[in-house]
């Protein structure tokens, strides 16, 4: 890893999936959505700011034609625990009706941002709808979601890097990890 990183990877208690790891398993996700979406146009709906390297890595193997939206979709607020509450902004052009669509978020948790999106979604009447995260935390859900594909089933932990942050930070670590309870820095 490159050294310039370093003095952030001293903030984890622990690397939970290195860079290697992860990139193995997206491409073996990515392969799986061209064997089963070959042929289609691909609406992707990524969730932001969390699914950015997830999903720019995972694009970027996929070999049909593709549209992307971005949606910024927040219930953390900063903390670790979520408010319970899921904001969403809505693009003013957004529309899936008769779109394969392919939703891709970076974590799984209770389920409430991705049921309340998926709702949107269907209500739309897309042609298809498939669901991807590159994490699922192993924990009872609030609201049930239909998942097609988990890059990792992960512990019930407070996970941070490849896009994902805690207050803002630690989002461009290369690795995931478990963030050390008295960071250094
Ligand atoms: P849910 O609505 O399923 O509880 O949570 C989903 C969203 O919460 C994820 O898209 C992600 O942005 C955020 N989230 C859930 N768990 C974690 C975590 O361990 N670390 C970080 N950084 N974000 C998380
Ligand atoms: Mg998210």
């Amino acid at each position: 890893m490159s050294s310039s990183v370093t003095g952030v990877i001293q903030d984890l208690e622990r690397i939970l999936l290195t860079p290697a790891q992860i990139s193995e398993r997206v491409d073996a996700m990515a392969a799986r959505l061209n064997a089963e979406l070959a042929g289609k146009v691909v609406t992707v709906v990524a969730l932001m700011d969390g699914g950015l390297f997830f999903v720019a890595d995972l694009l970027r193997k996929l070999e049909m034609p593709v549209r992307l939206y971005t949606l910024s979709a927040s219930s953390y607020q900063g903390g670790t625990t979520t408010t319970g509450e899921v904001k969403v902004n809505w693009p003013a052009n957004f529309d899936i009706q008769g779109q394969d669509v392919l939703l891709l978020d970076d974590i799984l948790d209770t389920g409430l941002t991705l049921s309340a999106i998926c709702e949107r979604l269907l209500a739309q009447q897309p042609a298809s709808l498939r669901t991807c995260v590159l994490l699922s935390k192993r924990r009872e859900r609030l609201r049930e979601v239909p998942l097609d594909d988990a890059g990792f089933e992960i512990d019930d932990e407070f996970v941070v890097g490849y896009g994902m942050d805690y207050q803002g930070r630690f989002r461009n670590l290369p690795c995931i990890g478990i963030l050390n309870p008295n960071p250094a820095s």
